[in-house]
Formats: structure tokens, sequence, C-alpha cells
């Protein structure tokens, strides 16, 4: 499973990558490959649980 904000976009609207590059839809950056763990869910990592801009998007507090 991956984050459902997860996109992967060819281009940032002035370069062209030569690899799709991943792309959070909330936070409107590219995501660094740390964080592409969270959102791809490796490592047992967890959007709802890990990601502070999903939680944010959701209304989440850190002590729910
Ligand atoms: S940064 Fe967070 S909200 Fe954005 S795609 Fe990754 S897990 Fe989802």
């Amino acid at each position: 499973m991956t984050c459902p904000h997860l996109e992967y976009r060819e281009g940032d609207g002035s370069r062209e990558f030569e690899t799709a590059r991943a792309f959070c839809t909330v936070a409107e950056r590219f995501v660094q490959p740390v964080r592409a763990d969270i959102c791809t869910e490796r490592y047992d990592l967890d959007p709802e649980a890990d990601c502070e801009y999903f939680r944010e998007h959701e209304g989440l507090d850190w002590d729910e």
C-alpha cells in the first residue's frame, strides 16, 4: 500500500525528470527518500501514525 496522497510526477513545471519522482499532494512538494519510506509504508511505517502532513490533513491530534 501507499499513501493516497502520493503521486509520481515526471516534471516540476520547469524541468522534466529522467525518472518520475514522488510528490506529496498534501505538502505540495517532492518527497525525500526518508519520507518516501512512510509514504510507501515500508518497514512497517504508516502515514496515519508517522506522517505529520497526513495527520494534519485528516485533522488528527498526536495524542489520538
Ligand atoms: S508525505 Fe505524508 S501525506 Fe504526503 S504522501 Fe507521504 S505519507 Fe502521504
